[in-house]
C-alpha cells in the first residue's frame, strides 16, 4: 500500500505532457469552434488510433487488438501471468463533442506508464491501457458497444450487424479502417477509468476528485396515450379525451417521483409529441418518453411501479387510453470497493479533496465492472458541459486526476 511514508510519496505525473498529448490528438478531427468530430471507426478515428499506437509503441507497450477493435496496449509486469491493471477509455466523440469525453481516460493511461518509465519504477502485474470502440453510439448503436462485447452483453455476429445511415455495417467500418484484430479477451485485475464529470457537482462542490461509486441503473419507457381529437370550443370539458392533459399530469408526476428518493434518483420526461398540435383541437394522442435513474435497483424498482400506477391513474382521469413500452434497461452498477478504495486512498495521500460520487451516464467501466473489479475517477469541466465543442476542463485538475491515478494503480498493481 503506497502511504505517504512511501519513497514514492512525491510520485507525480507530468500534467504538462499530459496536456500536450491531449492538445495533439484533438487536432484531429478538430472543428472551427474548438471541438472534434471523431465518429467512431471511421478514416479519423483510425488517425487517433494510429497515433495511441505509435504513443504507445514509443513508451515500449505492445497493442492487441480484438475482434470489436478495442485495443490492448501492454506494459510488461514483474510476473506477467498476473491479471494486468487496465486504464482505459474512448477516442470516439460526438458529431459535435469536446477534446476530453473519453481522451483524457486513455491518455492519462498513456501518461501514468511515461511517468513509470522515467522513475524506472516496474510493476508486479502488467498494466494495459484500453482504447473501447463505439463508445459513443452516435453512428452505431448500441452505445458502449466495445466494452460491452468484451464484457459479453452482444455477440460480434450482432455487433458486425449493426448498420449506420448510410447502410455500412460495423464489420465492414472495421476492415475498412484495418481495426479488425483477432486478440482473445483477457480479464483484468482491476479496471480503472479516469473521465471528466460530464456534469456539474464537483464544480458546484468546488472539489478536485470525484471518487465515483457507481453508475445510476436506467429504466426508459415510451408511452402512447390515445384519447380523441375534437374541437375546443363546443366539447365541454367533461366529455373530453384529452391526452395532453394526461401527459401533464403524468410528467408532473415523474418530478414528484424523482424528488421522493434520497439517493439520486432521477425522472425525465425529454419528449413528447403532440397530435394534432393545433390550438383549438382537444389533443387526441401524445407520445412521449419517460426516463427513470437511480442508484439502488430496489429504489429504481418502486420508482416505475409508482409511474405505472400514477400513469395509469392519470390516464383513466382523463378518460385516455395509455400504452408503456420499456425501450431500455440498465441496471445500477456498484463498482467493486477494493478499486473505489484505492482512488479514496490516493486522492487522500495527495491531500486533494474528493468526494463520494455516482456517475449519472454510462461509462466502459461499467461494462468492465461486470467482470473484472472496476471503478472510475471524475475531474471537473467547466459549467459540466460535455458532449459539446465548448467542453473544457483545467489542466491543473486534469493532472491532479492523472496523479490519483498512478497511484491507484500502483496500488492495485503492485511494485516489484
Ligand atoms: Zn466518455
Amino acid at each position: 500500500m503506497l502511504t505517504r511514508a512511501s519513497p514514492l510519496a512525491d510520485l507525480r505525473i507530468d500534467g504538462a505532457r499530459l496536456w500536450a498529448s491531449l492538445m495533439e490528438l484533438a487536432q484531429i478531427g478538430a472543428t472551427p469552434k474548438g471541438g472534434v468530430r471523431r465518429i467512431a471507426l471511421t478514416d479519423l478515428d483510425a488517425q487517433g488510433r494510429d497515433l495511441f499506437a505509435r504513443w504507445a509503441g514509443e513508451a515500449g507497450m505492445t497493442v492487441r487488438v480484438d475482434p470489436l477493435g478495442n485495443m490492448f496496449a501492454r506494459r510488461a509486469g514483474a510476473d506477467d501471468a498476473l491479471p494486468p491493471v487496465g486504464i482505459g477509455s474512448h477516442l470516439d466523440s460526438q458529431p459535435s463533442g469536446g477534446k476530453f469525453d473519453g481522451t483524457y481516460g486513455v491518455l492519462s493511461g498513456l501518461e501514468v506508464v511515461r511517468t513509470l518509465n522515467d522513475r524506472g519504477i516496474r510493476t508486479r502485474a502488467p498494466i494495459e491501457v484500453c482504447v473501447w470502440t463505439n463508445e459513443e453510439g452516435s453512428r452505431f448503436t448500441p452505445v458502449m458497444m466495445g466494452s460491452g462485447w468484451w464484457c459479453g452483453e452482444f455477440t460480434t455476429e450482432a455487433m458486425y450487424a449493426r448498420a449506420d445511415v448510410d447502410g455500412v455495417t460495423v464489420g465492414e467500418a472495421l476492415r475498412a479502417i484495418g481495426y479488425a484484430g483477432d486478440a482473445a479477451p483477457r480479464m483484468f485485475g482491476a479496471y480503472f477509468e479516469p473521465h471528466i464529470e460530464q456534469g456539474p457537482v464537483l464544480e458546484d462542490a468546488d472539489t478536485l476528485i470525484g471518487v465515483v461509486r457507481g453508475a445510476l441503473g436506467q429504466r426508459w419507457f415510451d408511452v402512447v396515450l390515445t384519447g380523441q381529437d375534437s374541437h375546443a370550443g363546443p366539447t365541454p370539458m367533461r366529455l373530453r379525451r384529452d391526452a395532453m392533459a394526461a401527459c401533464a399530469k403524468i410528467t408532473l408526476e415523474i418530478n414528484r417521483i424523482a424528488n421522493q428518493y434520497p439517493d439520486n434518483a432521477r425522472g425525465t420526461v425529454g419528449f413528447v409529441q403532440v397530435k394534432p398540435n393545433s390550438r383549438n383541437v382537444v389533443p387526441g394522442e401524445v407520445r412521449m418518453s419517460i426516463d427513470l435513474r437511480s442508484a439502488e435497483a430496489a429504489t429504481l424498482d418502486a420508482m416505475v411501479a409508482d409511474f405505472r400506477a400514477s400513469a395509469a391513474a392519470a390516464a383513466a382521469e382523463a378518460r385516455c387510453e395509455i400504452a408503456i413500452e420499456q425501450v431500455v434497461d440498465f441496471p445500477p452498477c456498484h463498482f467493486a470497493p477494493e478499486c473505489v478504495e484505492a482512488v479514496r486512498e490516493a486522492a487522500a495521500s495527495l491531500g486533494f479533496g474528493a468526494m463520494d460520487i455516482i456517475s449519472g451516464a454510462g461509462h466502459d467501466a461499467v461494462y468492465v465492472n461486470r467482470r473484472a473489479p472496476a471503478a472510475m475517477i471524475f475531474v471537473p469541466c467547466k459549467g459540466g458541459l460535455s458532449h459539446n465543442e465548448l467542453e473544457s476542463a483545467d489542466p491543473a485538475h486534469l493532472a491532479a486526476g492523472c496523479d490519483v491515478l498512478a497511484r491507484a494503480v500502483l496500488a492495485r498493481a503492485g511494485m516489484a
